[in-house]
């Protein structure tokens, strides 16, 4: 242990405390010591304060309690001379730090200067947790780094950050050096930053790195359902982090010249060792005193000296994470980092489908002999051809045989095509089957990306992914808009082939459910059990996909389950699904009714695309989705709610869905199934309507769709009655909830 990091850190962390409670003071000078404290769309009040102290802050006052607990844990500073043994004070000054940087970042959501601010985005909200979360936790994000700092050139931050996009890591940037942060080097190379291409700004001011901290906080009180309260509860919280989200900080200094002791700061060494206290280590290209022995941290805890080129590969040696670069044959980086990349109208070279051209995407299996493995056929004009602007029309028909493979797994293959396609930079992908629109940007263009590289990705990546079902993989893509009119016409036919063979199958007809297990790595006690009926909460798994991950991967998440006796039909309870859960939520959970809202209903995770929730003044149900922010009729935000039911523990009147369940015959059939819905966000009533429709058709009660409330009929549960008994809704006719 280094004599000077502990003395830098400690008078860091003196020095970031003094800072918030003169900020504090300030505050409540101005405001007084009642006025409301908070940060924007979330349950967890302030992160650190309920994680580190179990401090629900909700008042200016609230935040003395907060600081004086700070001040307590902050030693005397060492004398450089003298040789400390262990990390303990300074961790604790690290704790200190953290309580102290969450206090002068909520701030200033009141006081100002706004943390949201060009670039800058300030604290991350619950909702873009939830969904990020998902990612962590199906291993498509390995973890997230912590760049704090800047490099010495704009084109090595384009590199860092490109390096580890396609890694497919998640990168939160804090802090400056010398003036300079990595983020404003990105935005002056016209870099894309924002939570879809997993580089997050979240501030110019040291005390910014903060938010990545009350990120990995929430991480585990929302997915490993760690209750905070205690000291305990703090540590727990601490371990989860260290073991399961694998994140490190890239402190990086720009100018050579200047010693290190004065580039990195003592509040960045204070805050340096506010992560260590997470297990997450810290990577310099600085020569800063280095903290190798393990304790906290799985490895070494400092790492210094370490080049700009070389720190990815490094920093992924020292916090254990296992990355897989996949090397896909295009001219432009590939990784799931560039997924939600954008492609604007000024920047896009050509574009297809949409509204302006025909085009389809179709995967269908082939015998063996029928096809050319790698074979890439482009039927129509090359990129070459076409016209700067112009929309052309894009049939992609790929054709896979395998010796395990079964029809049934073609929809589950061809909904990654989007994601496959997406992951190139520079190339936009949107919808699917008939309804795609792709965009190949200027930039793409111009690195020699062709329309043929669409054919490469697709088999690349199919080839990786499935390599257990699929021997055989061939690409066709029509861009003749003569040519594309009969294959589109047969992609049609397939479409609505598939959809009436997967929308006849009911939970009756399998005697096998299948498990997921996947949210386990973040929440260890829950389980999802898919049904044909009822897909996975999260919207990504349904029965096929999990029945085709199985065959993939027999040790994967995916097992099936037999059913075995039927105890309750109309509940929805089986004697074998209730042995399995108890095994597989470690004895936390004994049985659950897969179609009941009330009664032991299913657990949750935290990463549900929708939460349905009794709302009993209405004698009805409603379901909110994570992209509505607004307030529902029973009072709490999608944040709130979601906070109080994740975790792996059954919440009678609340439970976590994936859209597609709304419109299943076996949605709450329990209760009465969607006759009880009475209030949804507009959004997604519009999203799902036609399904809705569809289903309210088959059971005769179509003009219920209307009477479904949204939030511009109410939001509190009087208006909401009143709305209902206007329009009719049965809801309040039927059988009393509770
Ligand atoms: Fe997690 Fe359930 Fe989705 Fe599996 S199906 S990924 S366990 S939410
Ligand atoms: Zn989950």
């Amino acid at each position: 242990m280094s004599k000077i990091i502990a003395s830098a850190a400690i008078r860091g962390a003196h020095r970031m405390v003094e800072r918030a409670e003169e900020a504090l003071a300030k505050a409540i000078a101005e405001k007084g010591k009642d006025t409301k404290i908070e940060y924007p769309d979330t349950a967890y009040f302030l992160p650190i304060m309920l994680m580190l102290l179990g401090q629900k802050v909700q008042k200016l006052g609230d935040l003395e309690e907060s600081l004086q607990e700070a001040r307590k844990l902050l030693a005397e500073v060492p004398s450089d001379e003298l040789w400390l043994p262990y990390l303990g004070d300074t961790l604790d000054a690290g704790a200190a730090t953290l309580l102290a940087e969450e206090t002068i970042e909520s701030l200033k959501y009141l006081t100002g200067p706004s943390p949201v601010d060009g670039i800058w985005l300030g604290f991350t909200g619950d909702p873009t947790l939830r969904l990020q979360g998902i990612k962590l936790v199906d291993g498509r994000m390995p973890g997230f780094a912590a760049i704090v700092g800047a490099t010495k050139t704009n084109e090595e931050a384009v590199a860092l950050v490109r390096g580890l996009q396609e890694r497919s890591i998640l990168v939160f940037m804090a802090g400056h050096s010398g003036g300079k942060a990595i983020a404003e080097q990105l935005a002056e190379e016209g870099i894309q930053m924002d939570w879809d291409t997993f580089l997050v700004p979240y501030g110019k001011e040291i005390t910014a790195a903060v938010h990545a901290l009350n990120f990995a906080a929430r991480s585990a009180m929302t997915f490993g359902g760690v209750e905070p309260g205690d000291l305990k509860a703090a540590r727990e919280i601490l371990l989860y982090n260290k073991k399961r989200v694998h994140a490190f900080v890239l402190a990086l200094d720009s100018d050579p010249d200047v010693p290190a002791d004065q580039v990195l700061t003592d509040e960045k060494y204070a805050t340096a060792a506010g992560a260590i206290n997470f297990g997450f280590p810290v990577v310099s290209d600085v020569n800063i005193p280095e903290i190798l022995p393990t304790g906290i941290c799985t490895y070494e805890h400092v790492v210094a000296n370490v080049p700009v080129k070389d720190i990815i590969t490094r920093a992924a040696e020292v916090r254990g994470l296992t990355i897989k670069v996949e090397k896909i044959p295009i001219p432009v980086p590939f990784g799931s980092g560039f997924e939600g990349e954008r492609v604007r109208k000024e920047d896009m070279y050509v574009q297809f489908g949409g509204k302006y051209t025909d085009a389809f995407e179709l995967l269908r299996m082939k015998p063996i002999d029928q096809i050319v493995d790698g074979g890439i056929e482009v039927i129509g004009p090359e990129i070459d051809a076409m016209k700067e602007g112009d929309a052309y029309p894009l049939g992609v028909l790929v054709e896979v045989a395998g010796r395990e493979f079964q029809e049934d797994f073609e929809s589950v293959l061809e909904r990654r095509i989007h994601e496959y396609i997406s992951c190139a930079n520079g190339i936009f992908h949107m919808g699917q089957r008939s309804i795609t629109w792709v965009r190949i940007s200027k930039d793409a263009h111009a690195k020699g990306f062709k329309i043929k590289h669409f054919g490469d990705i697709l088999i690349a990546k199919i080839h990786n992914d499935f390599s257990s079902i699929v021997d055989r993989v061939q690409v066709r893509i029509i861009t003749d808009p003569d040519k594309i009119k009969a294959p589109m016409e047969e992609a049609r036919r397939v479409y609505s082939e598939r959809d009436d063979r997967i929308a006849g199958m009911t939970d009756e007809d399998v005697d096998v459910f299948y498990s997921c297990t996947l949210c386990q790595s973040y929440a260890p006690d829950h389980v999802c059990i898919v049904t044909p009926q009822r897909l996975g909460l999260c919207g990504a798994y349904t029965w096929l996909d999990c029945k085709a991950s199985y065959q993939i991967d027999e040790h994967g998440p995916n097992e099936p389950v037999e059913k075995g006796a039927c105890l309750d039909p109309v509940k929805g309870q089986w004697q074998n699904i209730n042995d399995y859960i108890a095994l597989k939520s470690n004895g936390n959970l004994e049985r659950f009714n897969a179609y009941s809202i009330l009664e032991e209903p299913m657990t949750s995770c935290g990463c549900f695309e929708c939460i349905a929730a009794i709302v009993p003044e209405a004698n009805g149900v409603m379901v909110v989705d994570r992209d509505f922010q607004g307030m529902t009729p029973v009072g709490m935000k999608f944040s709130t709610l979601a906070g109080q039911i994740g975790g792996g523990t059954q919440t009678p009147g609340f439970i976590g869905i994936g859209k597609l369940y709304i419109s299943s015959p076996k949605f709450i059939s329990a209760e009465g199934g969607i006759e009880r819905v009475v209030w949804m966000p507009k959004a997604l009533k519009q999203e799902i309507g036609d399904r809705l429709k569809a289903r309210l058709k088959q059971i005769g009660k179509e003009d219920l769709f209307d009477r479904i409330a949204t939030e511009e009929d109410a939001d509190s549960p009087d208006k909401l009655v009143e709305h209902l008994q206007k329009v009719g809704h049965p809801a309040l006719a039927m059988d009393a909830l509770l």
